[in-house]
């Protein structure tokens, strides 16, 4: 009997799945899955939540990764905080997409703004995101906001409301967010902005591919006067390094920066900082196209 392995008695380990994205075709970035949490088609776009050890519940998009409950501060912190603290006296707040709920609310942490609008074309992924991420999808409870299921392109086509600040939190330019990107879109949403408005939106990485980011400043430069490209570490993002673009009628982010609104509100951010807002603008050399 001193032959028998003690291993034979052990409890059967669960088998060890692991999900990749691939950022390009020879390179990726791969998760430990605990298990799939919801996996379902939606009217536009396939949706599954897996929930990992590293980085908690994860959402994809068509296979993408959107967002992880670890890392999604970066994401909506940087492209909310940075018009927000820009712009001298803002109000009313839309946003394009985002159904996953994180950029509604963090512009809800600010007392100063009256409405926040949201136009999501997928209500599968607001419902699925109150389910699975209800820390970001707080926003959804806040009596200033409103939440429009349709989509983003024709909305600010026919605008007859002006907003402050504008963000576009959208998939990558393709399906139903390809025209968010177009410089049509751009000029309907320079439309739509007050007079001294602002708009911010995720322009990919810059890393893999840089022609995409510019041509989306391109795009930008054709109807807003003041464009400036922004960075942010983004583990879970292709290159983990990723590009945004601020837009504006008038202030610029670095000379209109309120510093002394951020210190006074004093908000519960685990990224953005006064230091974060200045070298947010600051790009490597090979950047240096914008
Ligand atoms: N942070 C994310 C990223 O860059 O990976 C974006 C996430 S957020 C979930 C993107 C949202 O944009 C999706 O929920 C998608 O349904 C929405 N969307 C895509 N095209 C849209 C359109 N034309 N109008 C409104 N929402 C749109």
């Amino acid at each position: 009997m001193t032959d028998i392995k003690e291993e034979k008695f052990l409890p059967p380990q669960a088998p060890v799945i692991w999900f990749t994205e691939k950022h390009t075709p020879d390179c990726g970035i791969t998760f430990r899955v605990n298990k799939t949490l919801y996996s379902g088609k939606t009217r536009y776009q396939r949706l599954d939540v897996l929930d990992t050890p590293e980085f908690g519940n994860v959402m994809l998009l068509d296979g993408l990764v959107m967002l992880t409950q670890k890392d999604e501060f970066v994401y909506h912190e940087m492209i909310t905080q940075i018009p927000l603290f820009t712009h001298k006296n803002p109000k009313s707040y839309l946003v394009i997409g985002g159904g996953d709920g994180g950029t509604i609310s963090r512009v809800a942490l600010h007392p100063e703004i009256e409405k926040i609008t949201e136009v999501e074309i997928d209500e599968d992924v607001v419902k699925v995101s109150r389910k699975f991420f209800p820390e970001i999808t707080s926003g959804y409870d806040d009596a200033r906001v409103e939440l429009i299921i349709g989509d983003g392109i024709k909305f600010v086509e026919n605008s007859p409301r002006k907003y402050d600040i504008v963000t576009v939190d959208s998939t990558d330019p393709f399906g139903p967010a390809k025209g968010l990107f177009s410089e049509k879109f751009y000029r309907d949403v320079y439309n739509c902005l007050s007079g001294d408005g602002i708009l911010t939106v995720q322009s990919e990485t810059p890393f893999y591919d840089v022609d995409a980011t510019k041509l989306i400043y391109k795009n930008l430069r054709k109807s807003f006067p003041i464009v400036r490209v922004y960075l942010a570490f983004i583990p879970t993002y292709p290159a983990g390094i990723w590009s945004f673009c601020l837009a504006s009628k008038l202030y610029d982010p670095l000379a209109d920066f309120d510093q002394r609104r951020y210190m006074n509100l004093s908000l519960p951010l685990k990224y953005y900082n006064s230091a974060i807002h200045k070298a947010a603008f600051a790009l490597p050399t090979v950047y240096d196209c914008f």
